[in-house]
């Protein structure tokens, strides 16, 4: 057995990482099959979460675009809160952090996609993997493994809030059969997320697609928790950009704000055939994500609350 202090620190000293956890195998049984780390590599034993922070000045241009309708901005938050700095530093670190296990350790590390599409065939069609992680083509649930590895709290938002930048992250994931002589437990602080006095996200969701009373189960086991109902093909049209009170540029636009399957991905075919289209990230899904810029959880108060925002 391994002790995980050395690979905690290569990760977070030698890889910049804000936040790192490391859970059973185990504690993703309950996932559907195919979707289990086992799935991906028999003898799998342990999960490795790993991640950033969001840079706060990207966070705040992306206040600038909702509060003061400041397209040009969103830019800034799209290539590097969203995806495309992120997505390429958290690859790259996740495929070194990948081979410094094998060589140290001669183990497995299967280095897991993190983000959006990456090769990988969606259930259904496109939706933002933080609203349906499998739906969306994540290969394994990366929350639920965060959430086992004591990295935060699962919000009523379907993010991960951590104590100190709520749900203002990006997690990665790294499946290995290297057994850890210890693990990280559930996050058992201060409970971060009170929906019923807080209610910011369901207030700032521009479609109603995040109930703010009504909830859903999240996780099983010792991980169950309630989030709030979300409609996942109504907050895909949002981020999406195709409702006209969250893009006002848009040029594909759903009739229906709760679309239906065949009704979003004839959006997405239109949006894919549109002139002009281009996007290194295949496909643009930054346009909404208030229920997770607005969290007030971590340090929201003191980044963000003087800088000229509504009062959510
Ligand atoms: S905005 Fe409030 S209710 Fe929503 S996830 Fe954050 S803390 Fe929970
Ligand atoms: S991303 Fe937007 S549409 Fe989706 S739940 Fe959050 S606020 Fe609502």
């Amino acid at each position: 057995m391994v002790n995980p202090e050395p690979v905690k620190n290569r990760i977070t000293a030698g890889s910049d990482m804000d936040y790192v956890g490391i859970c059973p195998a185990s504690a993703l049984d309950g996932e559907p099959e195919g979707r289990r780390p086992s799935d991906m590599l028999p003898g799998a034993r342990s999960v490795i979460v790993f991640g950033r922070k969001l840079i706060a000045g990207s966070v705040q241009a992306k206040f600038r675009q909702i509060e003061d309708g400041k397209t040009n901005v969103m830019g800034s938050y799209s290539a590097h809160s969203f995806v495309l700095s992120l997505n390429h530093l958290c690859m790259n670190e996740t495929y070194e952090i990948s081979q410094y296990l094998e060589n140290t350790y001669g183990c497995f590390a299967v280095p897991l996609t993190n983000n959006v599409l990456q090769g990988v065939q969606p259930e259904g069609c496109y939706v933002p993997f933080f609203a349906d992680p499998l739906k969306a083509g994540l290969p394994v649930d990366i929350y639920k493994a965060a959430v086992a590895a004591g990295i935060g709290e699962m919000g009523w938002n379907h993010r991960v809030l951590t104590p100190d930048s709520g749900p203002r992250i990006y997690l990665c994931a790294i499946i290995t059969d290297l057994e850890f002589s210890e693990y990280d437990k559930p996050y058992s602080g201060d409970r971060l997320c009170r929906p019923e006095e807080c209610g910011v996200c369901a207030r700032a969701c521009p479609n109603s697609s995040l109930d703010a009373r009504e909830s859903e189960q999240w996780g099983d086991g010792e991980l169950t928790c309630r989030v709030g109902k979300l409609d996942v093909n109504g907050c895909a049209a949002a981020c999406f950009g195709f409702l006209k009170s969250v893009n006002p540029a848009a040029s594909v636009v759903v009739e229906n704000p709760h679309p239906d399957d065949p009704q979003l991905e004839a959006a997405l075919k239109k949006q894919f055939e549109a002139p002009g289209f281009q996007t290194l990230d295949h496909l643009p899904m930054f346009h909404c994500d208030r229920c997770m810029v607005y969290c007030p959880v971590g340090d929201w108060d003191v980044k963000y609350r003087q800088t000229g925002l509504s009062g959510w």
